[in-house]
């Protein structure tokens, strides 16, 4: 697992690994911004999640709200898109063996969520982000942004006046 160096999601944790299995603490995260490996920026980053001792080790489940930089599908422009990041992971704890791939809970009871938190960010993310519902994206024609004004090259309604000229058009390419 790496490691990050600007981690502000590092908890320490052996208080619950004492504790009888079913025990829990609540945690409330209010961050303004958090670097996660570098490419991955949240901000802000607020939420509750719960940690619960289990025999194995810690379980960690809530549910945090942030945004992430991200680019429209459809007219490209960078803006920040809402997420929800859902938490649901147990991380292990010796001499519970973790196995391939799963998290672990340091032998001096350290826990950073920040790998966990970066893996959940970046699945929901949806594939085809748009900035909003009724982006207009580019004209395919003239490559304007449609957002900004609308260049009419796409418009199938013929301003009256000129579909004269238009049906002259028309019958000089087909
Ligand atoms: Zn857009
Ligand atoms: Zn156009």
């Amino acid at each position: 697992m790496s490691t990050f160096e600007y981690s502000n999601l590092r908890f320490n944790f052996g208080f619950l690994l004492e504790a009888l299995p079913g025990t829990s603490r609540e945690i409330e995260l209010n961050y303004p911004l958090v670097k996660l490996g570098g490419d991955v920026v949240l901000f802000p980053l607020t939420g509750t999640f719960k940690a619960s001792r289990t025999t194995q080790g810690i379980y960690f489940s809530g549910e945090l709200h942030s945004h992430i930089s991200a680019e429209c599908a459809r007219c490209l422009i960078t803006f920040d898109l809402p997420i929800t990041i859902p938490l649901d992971d147990l991380f292990f704890y010796p001499p519970h063996e973790a196995p391939e791939g799963e998290y672990v809970v340091k032998k001096d009871g350290q826990v950073d969520l920040a790998p966990l938190v970066r893996e959940m960010a970046l699945l929901s993310i949806p594939i085809q982000q748009i900035c909003r519902e009724d982006c207009q994206g580019f004209c395919v024609e003239c490559g304007q942004n449609l957002n900004e004004f609308d260049c009419g090259c796409q418009d199938d309604t013929i301003d009256p006046r000129l579909a004269g000229l238009k049906d002259f058009l028309d019958k000089l390419a087909p």
